[in-house]
């Protein structure tokens, strides 16, 4: 029997009390569908910690260290020390996840929140941002970037440090111009279930509009759960699911993709094997 192609999953939430008390099962899946790498992507400095110790007791994980944009308003002024730190664990891969979101502001969805709330959060978003670009620069890491209704300004932090730091804009549901605008800058996307969502046809026109190599693919679990098991929890294996949609929408082989989106996961993730 030929083996199977494999995948990375290259966006997992895996430190998440829904993997909590089973994260070997979770990996036997992953293996069963030839899922051989798990990206695991923090949102703070102690999931950042935790995903490092699940990297060093179970090789298929990965970590990516960072502090997410959406959880700004409770991040320390300066995190730089902290990532700086974090950069040279084994393990680490990539810094993230980090970026800009101002698809919600704080005064939308937060009792007691002002305009001023929401001007503080954008500027600590910005902060940020800023800090691990340039830990990114200092240490020759990849970004993971998160970005919500914030597509040009995340473009515009990137673009002085587009020679030394490459992103992945995760969750990519942009136009087929701007995935062109990331190339460019040398960045990349990656793509989640959404890709199987009966109406996310705009989202499959742009995998189809961007380049093989150009792409990784990744979950984001516990989120958005491709079909056929859409609104359940979201497991790493599920990115078999995603792959065969995108092989489907770009007209290539399992294998093709695999080797496509394994080589280009190398590339951006340091160390990844
Ligand atoms: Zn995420």
């Amino acid at each position: 029997m030929p083996a199977k192609p494999r995948f990375f999953d290259t966006h997992a939430h895996i430190n998440y009390p829904q993997f909590a008390d089973r994260i070997d099962e979770v990996l036997v899946q992953c293996q069963e569908h030839g899922i051989s790498r798990v990206i695991a992507i923090a949102t703070d400095l102690e999931s950042s910690h935790q995903i490092i110790g699940m990297a060093q007791e179970h090789e298929q994980i990965l970590a990516v260290p960072g502090w997410h944009p959406c959880d700004a308003l409770n991040a320390p002024g300066d995190i730089r020390n902290e990532l700086r730190e974090l950069s040279q664990k084994p393990g680490v891969v990539a810094l993230g996840e980090t970026g800009l979101d101002f698809y919600r502001m704080p005064s939308q969805s937060e009792e007691g929140a002002t305009e001023a709330t929401d001007a503080e959060y954008v500027r600590r978003q910005r902060a940020l941002f800023q800090q691990h670009l340039e830990v990114a620069a200092e240490t020759g890491l990849n970004l993971v970037i998160h970005q919500r209704s914030a597509f040009d300004e995340t473009v515009e932090m990137l673009l002085p440090f587009a020679d030394q730091v490459r992103g992945v804009f995760h969750c990519f549901v942009g136009t087929p111009a701007q995935q062109q605008k990331l190339q460019q800058i040398g960045s990349i996307v990656s793509f989640t279930g959404i890709v199987t969502f009966k109406n996310a046809g705009e989202v499959r026109d742009t995998v189809k509009a961007t380049p093989l190599d150009q792409l990784m693919l990744e979950t984001d679990c516990p989120y958005l759960a491709p079909v056929p098991y859409r609104g359940k929890t979201c497991q790493p294996f599920h990115v078999w699911h995603v792959a065969q949609t995108i092989a489907e929408v770009k007209g290539v082989t399992l294998d093709e993709l695999s080797e496509a989106t394994c080589a280009t996961a190398r590339q951006f993730f340091r160390g990844l094997d």
